[in-house]
């Protein structure tokens, strides 16, 4: 191996740069030079990815280590002899597990790289392994069951590998053949005249489909493709605290892949139900009241609805109008957050009733109000009310 490049150089960084360049420098490595992206290019343009593959992730994996980080930092190469080497005779890894590593969150694939289906032949030589597809579905979800985390079930139609066959798509074993076009490489080579001479084309052999196989004598059940369509059930966890819009992959529950390929994923995307009196954001939740003038002159005892059931809330005599009280801890949890500590919180906000019309004796009450209780801004904590306010 020639002369070893310098780490930073290697990912296109400076000295100094920060975990998250880092690791961006490397999710960009991997996106261009993983041997998945190459598996039609030509043999000297596999072997150039590989070899640039390999020195990102070296390079990756010391910098990314804040320890070797340090000592390469120090000491160059020789601080870090071998701590960058790998062993890469399993093979390179799934690229879409690389970026997950890289980004995903505490629920294996929050992140969203479940969107990569599309590049989805995971084998290095010879054959290539077929992906199945994602199957994108959506889940109601009430507040309260955010709050706490839950299982639902979504009934899905899938793919899976036909009973009949084993998913070989053929009656029996013996009905699966070499394909004779690309004689079980899966690729073929053409070779066309281009300005610069002749150039040699590697493509997916058309006739197998890149799986090297053929079935001659199909299964009746699935026709050859050695896929039935089934309607099933899947249980889904969804984890306190998730938001709207947010997506789950269920590894390997999408669309089973032909002849024994890998299967896709199932893509839950969370869709919240609004709650009847409270509103969310984030994990705090929010909730209004109105009270009587009475009440909140004289103080009162109310029950809020809280998201584990009613909470009661002492307001003191002369509670303003805009008043906003906070119960802490009764909001939502956080989705990556541990125990009641990360737990949002309940703002509640008090707004006092003045009525628009007035019957007879409701009319002569207040009148004797009026002429008892009189304004007087010396008795009144305006600054309180100030404060509050500005939250709304
Ligand atoms: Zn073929
Ligand atoms: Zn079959």
């Amino acid at each position: 191996m020639a002369e070893k490049r310098d780490y930073y150089e290697v990912l296109g960084l400076q000295k100094g740069a920060s975990a998250d360049d880092i690791k961006g420098a490397y999710r960009k490595a991997a996106l261009k030079w993983h041997p998945d992206r190459w598996v039609s290019g030509t043999d000297a343009e596999k072997k150039t990815a590989e070899e640039k593959f390999k020195e990102a992730s070296e390079a990756y994996s010391v910098l990314s280590d804040p320890d070797k980080k340090a000592k390469y930092d120090q000491f160059g190469f020789a601080g870090v002899d071998g701590a960058g080497a790998q062993d890469w005779s399993q093979g390179f890894g799934n690229l879409n597990d690389i970026l997950n590593n890289l980004f995903g969150g505490a629920f294996g694939g929050f992140g969203g790289f479940s969107g990569f289906g599309d590049f989805g032949f995971g084998g290095q030589q010879g054959p290539r392994q077929q992906r199945g597809r994602d199957i994108r579905t959506r889940v109601k979800v009430t507040l309260e069951e955010i709050a706490n985390g839950c299982e639902k079930e979504v009934t899905i139609e899938r793919n899976r590998p036909c009973p009949d066959c084993n998913g070989r798509g053929a009656k029996n074993a013996s009905d699966v053949k070499t394909c004779p076009t690309c004689k079980g490489t899966g690729t073929i080579q053409t070779v066309t005249n281009t300005l610069f001479g002749r150039a040699l084309n590697t493509s997916v052999c058309p006739h197998c489909n890149g799986t090297g196989k053929v079935v001659t004598n199909p299964c009746g059940r699935c026709k050859g493709t050695g896929l039935v369509r089934v309607k099933e059930t899947v249980k889904v966890r969804i984890p306190a605290g998730v938001e709207d819009g947010m997506q789950l992959s269920l590894r390997g529950e999408g669309h089973a892949a032909p002849q024994g390929g890998v299967n896709g994923d199932l893509l839950v995307i969370v869709e919240e139900q609004p709650h009847a009196q409270l509103k969310r954001d984030g994990a705090n939740l929010f909730y209004t009241r109105v009270i009587s003038v009475a009440d909140a002159m004289l103080g009162c005892e109310i029950q809020v609805p809280g998201i584990d059931g009613p909470q009661t809330l002492k307001l003191e005599a002369g509670t303003q109008s805009g008043t906003v009280q906070r119960l802490r801890g009764k909001g939502l949890p956080s989705v990556n957050g541990y125990g009641l500590s990360s737990r949002g919180d309940l703002y509640v906000k008090i707004l006092v009733w003045i009525p628009r019309k007035l019957g007879r004796s409701e009319r002569e009450a207040i009148e004797k109000m009026r002429d008892a209780v009189r304004p007087d801004p010396n008795r009144d904590d305006r600054a309180l009310f100030e404060k509050e306010s500005q939250y709304f």
